[in-house]
């Protein structure tokens, strides 16, 4: 949360405490228009790569005798920040207009499992592992495979069994249409034939979704999250598997492309959702924990 007086203060505004009525307090603001726009630069604080270069230009900025040049490079500083924007929002697209990776775990013992992340999918690896742990590893151990789902399989050629020729009971019509149709149909037991083939995902029927030209509501609060808010959560995605490296602006990218992804998905509901999934992924670190202190007490 932004000190606002705080923000005031440090920008050269004065702030009076009009009153107070109980716990109540009243203050007022007053000072220069100068003081007014160096507030207006303190209280948006930029966040991502260009985020030290727009500070160093506002603090430039603070520092001109010439209001001309303090104009000119806070217009820059706005510039950089709306590129930054402009960039997660591509990437966001690109990333939006893929289908959804489905990750899978394999082994002899458990079958085929399917997960949404890869954070899920590395914690069930190391999980269906430790299953193959008993006085001494079994060489089923290997039979652990996982990976992301690369192709599907789709029905084809579905076709109806045709009706019954109305004019010869028996479907022995010279030249009928109606009865070479029934007895071209190979099982009249069956009411529909199909055949089924293996269909690429990448090439899939997930309709591209459209990345809004204006900054909503929700994409709005998302992309003004701070590194230090991105850290803790990057950190239990981590504990989950998730591979991050340990940087801030690195956390803070991989931390806002997924929060991205679930405003358009999922749109105002997208923190019910990511809180929802967070906690899963505390549920299994925690699980995790617990399974690993069992197997050494065995
Ligand atoms: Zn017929």
């Amino acid at each position: 949360m932004i000190d606002i007086t705080k923000v005031a203060r440090d920008a050269g505004l004065t702030v009076v405490l009009d009153g107070k009525i109980g716990t109540q307090e009243y203050q007022s603001v007053s000072g220069s228009l100068a003081a007014l726009q160096r507030f207006a630069d303190g209280y948006y604080k930029p966040t991502g790569d260009a985020a030290k270069t727009v500070e160093k230009l506002l603090n430039r900025a603070a520092l001109q005798f010439e209001d001309e040049d303090a104009a000119i490079m806070r217009e820059a500083a706005r510039m950089l920040q709306r590129d930054h924007y402009v960039h997660l929002a591509h990437a966001a697209r690109a990333s939006a207009s893929t289908p959804p990776t489905r990750y899978f775990v394999y082994d002899n013992d458990g079958g085929y499992e399917e997960f949404a992340t890869d954070a899920e999918r590395a914690a069930h690896h190391h999980d269906a592992i430790q299953t193959y742990l008993d006085d001494g590893w079994s060489e089923e151990v290997k039979s652990v495979v996982s990976g992301t789902v690369t192709h599907k399989t789709v029905q084809t050629n579905l076709e109806q069994q045709p009706a019954r020729c109305q004019e010869h009971a028996d479907a022995d019509g010279e030249h009928c249409e109606a009865c070479d149709a029934w007895n071209e149909w190979p099982d009249h037991s069956f009411d529909t034939t199909c055949s089924y083939e293996a269909e690429p995902i990448a090439s899939g029927d997930a309709a591209a979704a459209p990345f809004p030209d204006e900054l909503t509501p929700e994409l709005r609060e998302v992309l003004g999250w701070p590194n230090f808010k991105c850290g803790p959560v990057a950190h239990v995605m981590v504990a989950a598997g998730a591979v991050i490296k340990p940087k801030a602006e690195d956390e803070q990218a991989v931390v806002l492309h997924w929060l991205v992804k679930l405003v358009l998905k999922h749109g105002a509901d997208w923190w019910t959702i990511g809180r929802d999934e967070l906690r899963e992924m505390q549920q299994r670190i925690k699980q995790a924990a617990a399974g690993g202190d069992h197997a050494t007490a065995e």
